[in-house]
């Protein structure tokens, strides 16, 4: 059996390193001209679906060298008002988790990182600079990639991992369309000094938080604390096995190993200018200045001493539902098949778990045990469920309806929701209630359980 991967993202490489492993033929294709070129944003909380999903697919020691190489973890979440009075605290130790394993918990990982690490070992199984344009299947089971630069690849079963504007879904699902949730979203980075650690509320210095404003708008910050030192070795503090796998990782020498501060806001299309996603540089970074004005004077500072090539602006999307489909030599996993907004920080984590639970019935066709289409067709199943959840979810949250501006009805609504989370915040039961509801799709299957 032959697997052609388009995409070497998040969801392509885990599902690569799992296959590869289990010594099945895989050939991924990426579109991006060589190892460290793009930028694929700064930050991304990987949950324990996530973290099981890279322990079931990569080799034990590069499982131990992503864990040795995310950020500090965070001892808190909180959610604040935009003028830094906090709403409500949950300690990350109040998530509810079901070992005590690494793959149990969360992860703070620079994305770059993430991705130096995935292509790790993967030299012969990875050709970048190989961007896919159609795919052909023939009666007698076998499906060919075609890509822009004429070459072809064929084999057994083709998986569309190539994004939220993935080519495969649009050939293979043409119905399966996305929507504009009417938001759009705004985000840097800020270097993480001393000065502008004390730009951020104390109880998130060392967390997340997330900002609530009276316009119905929200930001976010994240301090990641990257495990290198200034002179590019391991930091003090990092642990003896730790240290050795810091120390010599490969992948070490293609990224930015930084401490910073991400921020991002996000507003009604409504609330911002007409050309905030072609804004780039100082223009790019004026906007959540001129956004968030209002705000408490160290968030604007925070926004103010930003790298202004850091700025990227985006139009959140979500995918429709779409029917069940009949399995065939064509399958999709992550964001090509399920784009959903980032309310709920679940994207790449459900990319991943695509990727494992794809991986476990492709193992079980190599072991003679089902067939090709069965498996396809199980793993489709599953996946629908658990990712629809995941979709409709992170929309919930960041379905911006209007409400807090409406006049009278506006601050009301916004002063009920403030009272709310307060109250949440005193009873302990509730908190717990409230950080169960957090973990439903980043740790889906307990949540299951
Ligand atoms: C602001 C923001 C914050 C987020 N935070 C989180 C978070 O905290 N946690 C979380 O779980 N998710 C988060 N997400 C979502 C997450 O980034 C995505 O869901 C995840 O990267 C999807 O992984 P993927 O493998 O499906 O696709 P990607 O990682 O996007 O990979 C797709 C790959 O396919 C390649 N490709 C595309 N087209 C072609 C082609 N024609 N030919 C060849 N190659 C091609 C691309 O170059 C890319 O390498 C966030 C998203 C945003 C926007």
């Amino acid at each position: 059996m032959k697997v052609i991967i388009i995409g070497a993202g998040t969801g392509g490489m885990c599902l690569a390193h799992g296959l590869h492993r289990a010594g099945i033929d895989v050939a991924v294709h990426e579109r991006d001209r060589t190892r460290t070129s793009g930028l694929h944003g700064y930050r991304v909380g990987i949950s324990p679906n996530g973290a099981r999903a890279l322990k079931a697919c990569l080799s034990p020691e590069l499982f131990a060298t992503f864990v040795a190489t995310t950020a500090a973890p965070y001892d808190t979440l909180a959610m604040l008002t935009e003028r830094y009075r906090t709403l409500v605290r949950i300690s990350m130790d109040d998530l509810p988790h079901s070992g005590d394993g690494p793959e149990d918990r969360e992860h703070n990982v620079s994305r770059m990182t993430l991705r130096q690490v995935l292509f790790t070992g993967m030299e012969d199984v990875i050709t970048f600079d190989r961007c896919f344009s159609h795919y052909e299947q023939a009666d007698e089971g076998r499906v060919t990639a075609h890509f822009e630069d004429g070459t072809s690849d064929t084999g057994d079963l083709l998986v569309g991992a190539d994004g939220a504007s993935s080519r495969v879904r649009h050939q293979y699902l043409p119905h399966a369309t996305h929507s504009e949730t009417g938001l759009v979203a705004i985000g840097g980075k800020t270097l993480l000094t001393a000065r502008s650690e004390a730009l951020l509320p104390d109880v998130v210095r060392h967390g997340l938080g997330m900002y609530f404003d009276r316009r119905g708008q929200f930001g976010i910050t994240h301090a990641v604390r990257m495990p290198w030192g200034t002179d590019g070795g391991p930091r003090e503090g990092v642990g003896a096995s730790e240290r050795e796998l810091v120390g010599r990782w490969p992948g070490l020498r293609f990224d930015n190993t930084t401490d910073y501060i991400s921020w991002g806001i996000t507003t009604s299309r409504s609330l911002a200018p007409a050309d905030t996603l072609d804004r780039t540089g100082p223009d790019a970074l004026a906007l959540p200045t001129e956004l968030s004005a209002g705000w408490d004077p160290r968030w604007l500072d925070l926004i103010a001493t930003a790298d202004p090539g850091s700025t990227v602006g985006l139009s959140i999307r979500t995918a429709d539902p779409v029917p069940p489909w009949t399995p065939s030599t064509v399958t999709m996993v992550g964001d090509a098949i399920h784009t959903m907004t980032p309310g709920r920080g679940a994207g790449a984590n459900t990319a991943l778990r695509d990727a494992r639970e794809l991986r476990d019935r492709l193992v079980r066709v190599q072991n003679g045990e089902t067939e090709l289409l069965a498996a396809v067709g199980e793993y489709e199943d599953l996946m629908r469920r658990y990712s629809s959840l995941a979709v409709r979810e992170s929309l919930e949250f960041m379905n911006d309806n209007g409400t807090a501006r409406r006049p009278v009805v506006g601050p009301l609504s916004v002063a009920a929701q403030r009272t709310a989370l307060r109250l949440v915040d005193r009873f302990p039961p509730a908190k717990r209630r409230m950080a169960r509801g957090f973990q439903k799709v980043r740790d889906s299957e307990l949540v299951a359980s």
